[in-house]
C-alpha cells in the first residue's frame, strides 16, 4: 500500500512561469508586480482595501501587536487552543496572555466565557477561526465595543470562510475584526511556502502600518511619490516579502475556486462516510454553528480520550496513513507554564487530548479517502 501523507503542497501550475515573469520584471524585491496582483485579487474578491502581503501569517500578528501598541502588563486574551504565534506576537512586546477556553461544540474560542476574563489592564481579544470556522463574531465585537477592546482576527486558517451575523450579511473572516492575519504557509488551502496577509480594517492603522512593515521609514509614501525622502519614522521590521513569494501566491489565487472546490468536497466525503461512527457513538464529527461556513482547512474526528486516539494514529500510520493531532493547548506548553499560573480549561484539554486531523489536500483521490475512512472504520469494529 502506498503511503498517505498528511499534506501535500499543491501546485496550481503557474508558479514557476509567474516567478519568470517576476525576474524578468527586473524588480524581484517587495510590493513588485506580483505584490500588486495579490493585493488587488484580494480588495476585489474579498474587499480587503487594506491588504498587505507579510513574510508570514507570524509577522503579521507581529505588525498586529506593535499596532495597536501593547505595553509591558497589558492583558490580551485569547484562546489557549491555537498556534504558538497568536501568543508570541504579544509576549514579544511585554503583554501578558490570558487564554480562554474552547467551546463545548467547537475548538473556537467559547464567547460566553470571555467577559469574566476582562480586568481593567484588557487591551486585545485575539480570536481564531479554527479550521476556517468563524467564532460567533456579533457576540465578540459587541463584548470589544463594550470594554473598549480591540479584536485581532487570527485568520491563518480562514481564507475564502464566511461569517454571516444577526444583520443577514455574509462577510468574509478577517473583515470583521480591526486587523486580521492570513497565512499561505504550506499547510494551509492558498500556499506560498512561507507567506501571510495583515488586512486593515480599521483605517487609524493603515498610516503606520506600511511604516512598521518597511522598516519604519516612509518609504511607502516616497514609491507613491508622496513625498520626496523617506526616513526612519518609526519602530518597524522586514515584514514585506520578495515578488517571487507573490509571484508563487498569486498563481494559486489565480485557482481559488478549484483549490476551494475541491477541498470541500474532499471533506463533506469523510463526513459522510463517518456519519455512521458519530450516530453509534464512537467519535464526534465538526460542527460548524449555522452562522459560519465550511472552507475545507481541516477535517477532523474527536475520539473518546487520548488512548483511543493513539490508538488510532498507531494503526493508521501502521497502515501507511498519516493522521495528526493537533495543539498542545498553550496553557499546558513548558513556555506559559514557566511563567503563568496555569487557568484550568477543560474543554482545551479535550482538544488536546481527542483531536484528530486526517489527511486533506487537493491532490488526495477519492479512492484514498475511502481507504482512509476504511481504516477508521476498521480500528473502530477493533476496540
Ligand atoms: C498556521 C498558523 C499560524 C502561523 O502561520 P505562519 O504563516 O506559519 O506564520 C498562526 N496561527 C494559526 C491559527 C495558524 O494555523
Amino acid at each position: 500500500m502506498h503511503f498517505i501523507p498528511f499534506n501535500k503542497p499543491f501546485i496550481a501550475g503557474n508558479e514557476l512561469a509567474y516567478i519568470k515573469q517576476s525576474v524578468d520584471s527586473g524588480k524581484i524585491s517587495g510590493d513588485g508586480l506580483f505584490t500588486k496582483k495579490c493585493h488587488d485579487f484580494f480588495a476585489k474578491r474579498y474587499g480587503f482595501g487594506n491588504a498587505l502581503l507579510t513574510t508570514s501569517c507570524t509577522d503579521a500578528l507581529e505588525m498586529a501587536a506593535i499596532l495597536v501598541d501593547v505595553k509591558p502588563g497589558d492583558e490580551v486574551i485569547m484562546p489557549s487552543y491555537t498556534f504558538v504565534s497568536s501568543a508570541n506576537a504579544f509576549v514579544l512586546r511585554g503583554a501578558k496572555v490570558i487564554l480562554a477556553d474552547s467551546r463545548l461544540d467547537h475548538p473556537g474560542i467559547d464567547e460566553d466565557k470571555l467577559e469574566a476574563l476582562i480586568t481593567p489592564r484588557a487591551k486585545v481579544i485575539v480570536v481564531v477561526h479554527y479550521a476556517g470556522v468563524a467564532c460567533n463574531m456579533d457576540k465578540i465585537m459587541a463584548l470589544a465595543n463594550k470594554h473598549n477592546l480591540i479584536v485581532v482576527e487570527d485568520a491563518a486558517q480562514c481564507i475564502d470562510s464566511f461569517y454571516t451575523g444577526a444583520d443577514g450579511v455574509s462577510k468574509p473572516l478577517g473583515s470583521i475584526g480591526h486587523l486580521a492575519a492570513f497565512s499561505f504557509h504550506e499547510t494551509k488551502n492558498v500556499i506560498s511556502g512561507e507567506g501571510g496577509m495583515l488586512v486593515v480594517n480599521d483605517n487609524r492603522f493603515l498610516g503606520r502600518a506600511e511604516i512598521i512593515r518597511e522598516k519604519g521609514t516612509n518609504r511607502s509614501q516616497f514609491f507613491r511619490g508622496e513625498i520626496d525622502k523617506y526616513e526612519w519614522v518609526d519602530i518597524g521590521s522586514s515584514y514585506l516579502p520578495t515578488d517571487i513569494v507573490a509571484a508563487f501566491l498569486y498563481a494559486q489565487l489565480e485557482n481559488m475556486d478549484a483549490i476551494q472546490t475541491r477541498r470541500k468536497a474532499i471533506w463533506h466525503r469523510y463526513m459522510q462516510t463517518l456519519l455512521p461512527l458519530q450516530v453509534q457513538g464512537k467519535i464526534k464529527l465538526p460542527y460548524i454553528p449555522e452562522y459560519a461556513t465550511n472552507n475545507g482547512h481541516i477535517f477532523y474526528v474527536l475520539c473518546a480520550d487520548m488512548d483511543t486516539r493513539t490508538g488510532l494514529i498507531d494503526y493508521m500510520k501502521h497502515n501507511s496513513v498519516y493522521a495528526a493531532f493537533h495543539y498542545v493547548s498553550l496553557h499546558k506548553s513548558q513556555f506559559f507554564m514557566a511563567n503563568n499560573t496555569v487557568p484550568n480549561l477543560p474543554e482545551c484539554d479535550k482538544y488536546s487530548d481527542c483531536l484528530l486531523r486526517l489527511p486533506l489536500f487537493y491532490d488526495l483521490t477519492d479512492e484514498e479517502i475511502e481507504r482512509v475512512c476504511d481504516l477508521v472504520m476498521g480500528y473502530y469494529q477493533g476496540v
